[in-house]
């Protein structure tokens, strides 16, 4: 029963991506080649030259070989997260990349390449406007049916039916309705195969906590219950790492429901992990002081709360388009928190990177000079860190209305704006709240400033229509309306004096927009601060030659 009617639905899937790709295809097969590059943006090399190829190296020599082979077959199974990835963000993706092979000469080329770096025809740092053809980027990606009524739109934001589950897309049945598809079922291919390459890591590995992980998660493939291996995953204890699966909703820009296929394989370094492990001690006791009523802060948060700095061995799905990260904290599922807490993993070789190849030359390039000699590589590190610990300090389950919710199903598509807002500005918030515990000594304040200063203008450069540039935005304007951030000769300025108290302002604000679960309060910050006011747009034109990000270029 089941069978046949996934055998449907594939059709009908099928049907529907073949109808939105006629439009497409219709124009492509008509037109000469000169044609179609001619609907190409003509900055088009420019666009993807704000992705600077960057190499990212690890080093695996101090792995005995046997570990090495896993790491081998760990690449393998991320590799097929990314092809999952690509289906759950671009409807249509495979006849465009049909196309898209058939152009020649170097534009073509450049259009292939940004293809890959966006996961499709849409530019993520212009709010997905359309870079080729012109098919417009649909909100829910690929997780949703294309032409959902607004009917419709309310059924599945009211959820049940495995509609707003994190691990299902929503396709039509056979008379039209909505159905819930389990991944396991919609990927059973790329899932069954990645399972398979976990079973064989898990069976060479020497490492016990590592093989318990990899066999669990490849039943968690199976069986869309990724309960078990996330606890496990908060025991790894392995020099190799892995974190692998639908992880992060930062795809489903409709309802914020549905968890992206990503991957990062990465080695530890064991020394620096224990000199940052000290700082989880200080969790129980900021989340007892941050700055909204005792009624609303979050005790039952797990305590263990492991930091990991590891180097990128490899990247794929969600985490690899676009903009890379230099920090996470996962997992992000509730109930794991309250048991385990949460793990923060800092890639330690990508953030160098983008700190000598980003953010020094935007601060040499914006920052009035008497303040460059604030920015300092430590505070980088250090605002990232905390920016990792943050996401587990705050509201995360909450009552409303005298019902059981969580912050991230009230915020909906607001969510991951808000939620990176806070972390970011209360990393901040964090630090100089420890300083005078005798963490750090003064200089942080000036440091801390300069350097988050330069921050925002790097992390708004993403592009606003993304979680994380929005949340910059939001920051960025918070502060430029309280004067603490200000315009000289098209140059800025931040108040190291004023910064902890106005930081501390916004904390709070958004703090309580959480705790309440008020997802109109959300919609207003967004509304007032999320957009690009004249001076951020000043600052992004002065950075307009300089590389916004890295393309990486592993090794392996
Ligand atoms: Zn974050």
């Amino acid at each position: 029963m089941k069978e046949n009617g996934m055998i449907t639905l594939r059709r009908i899937a099928t049907l529907a991506m073949a109808c939105l790709l006629s439009v497409m295809l219709m124009t492509a097969c008509s037109m000469q080649e000169d044609d179609i590059l001619s609907g190409v943006p003509a900055d088009i090399e420019t666009r993807l030259a704000v992705y600077t190829p960057t190499e990212i190296k690890a080093d695996l020599s101090t792995l005995p070989q046997q570990e090495q082979d896993v790491v081998a077959k760990l690449v393998e199974a991320a590799a097929i997260m990314h092809e999952l990835f690509i289906e759950q963000a671009c409807p249509g993706h495979e006849k465009m990349q049909t196309v898209l092979a058939g152009y020649k000469g170097k534009q073509a080329e450049a259009v292939r390449a940004y293809f890959n770096i966006n996961a499709g025809p849409w530019d993520r740092r212009f709010h997905f406007e359309s870079f080729w053809g012109d098919v417009p980027h649909p909100d829910g990606a690929n997780f949703y049916p294309l032409d959902l009524t607004d009917a419709e739109k309310a059924i599945l934001e009211e959820g049940g039916h495995g509609y707003d589950s994190l691990y299902t897309m929503i396709r039509r049945d056979e008379n039209g309705g909505l159905i819930a598809v389990p991944y396991s079922e919609y990927f059973k291919d790329g899932l069954t195969e990645a399972a398979d390459l976990l079973r064989e890591a898990a069976d060479l590995t020497a490492n016990a906590s590592l093989s318990a992980y990899l066999k669990a998660r490849a039943d968690a493939f199976l069986s869309d219950d990724y309960y078990e291996s996330d606890l496990l995953w908060m025991d790894l204890d392995s020099a190799v790492d892995l974190t692998i699966g639908p992880i992060e909703t930062y795809e489903d820009g409709l309802f914020g429901y549905k968890a992206a296929f990503e991957a990062f394989v990465t080695v530890t370094d064991p020394v620096e992990s224990e000199r940052l492990d000290k700082f989880k001690g200080e969790l129980p006791w900021l989340e007892s002081v941050l700055p909204i009523p005792d009624e609303h802060k979050n005790m039952n948060r797990g305590s263990e709360s492991p930091i990991r700095v590891v180097d990128e061995v490899f990247t794929a799905g969600d985490t690899r388009t676009a903009v890379q990260t230099i920090a996470f904290n996962l997992p992000n599922d509730e109930k794991v928190r309250e048991a385990k807490g949460s793990k923060k993993v800092m890639l330690r070789n990508v953030m160098n990177a983008k700190f000598n190849r980003i953010l020094t030359p935007i601060a040499e390039t914006l920052i009035v000079p008497d303040q460059l000699d604030g920015l300092a590589a430590e505070s980088f590190f250090l605002h990232t860190l905390w920016h990792e610990m943050s996401h587990g300090l705050g509201p995360g389950r909450i009552v409303k209305d005298g019902e059981q919710t969580e912050v991230r199903l009230e915020l909906k598509d607001l969510y991951s704006t808000i939620e990176e807002a806070k972390a970011d500005a209360m990393a901040s918030w964090d630090i100089f709240k420890l300083q005078p515990k005798g963490y750090f000594d003064e200089t942080i304040y000036r440091q801390q400033a300069v350097t988050y200063l330069a921050g925002l203008f790097r992390s708004v450069r993403f592009g606003i229509g993304e979680a994380h540039g929005q949340a910059n935005a939001i920051q960025f304007n918070y502060l430029l309306n309280r004067n603490v951030i200000t315009v000289e000769d098209g140059l800025f300025r931040i108040d190291v004096e004023a910064f902890p108290g106005a930081i501390e302002s916004l904390v709070q604000e958004i703090l309580m927009i959480e705790a309440e679960g008020d997802y109109a309060a959300a919609a207003e910050m967004v509304e007032v601060y999320g957009g690009m006011s004249d001076a951020l747009g000043a600052a992004l034109v002065a950075l307009e030659d300089l590389p916004v990000d890295l393309l990486p270029q592993f090794s392996i």
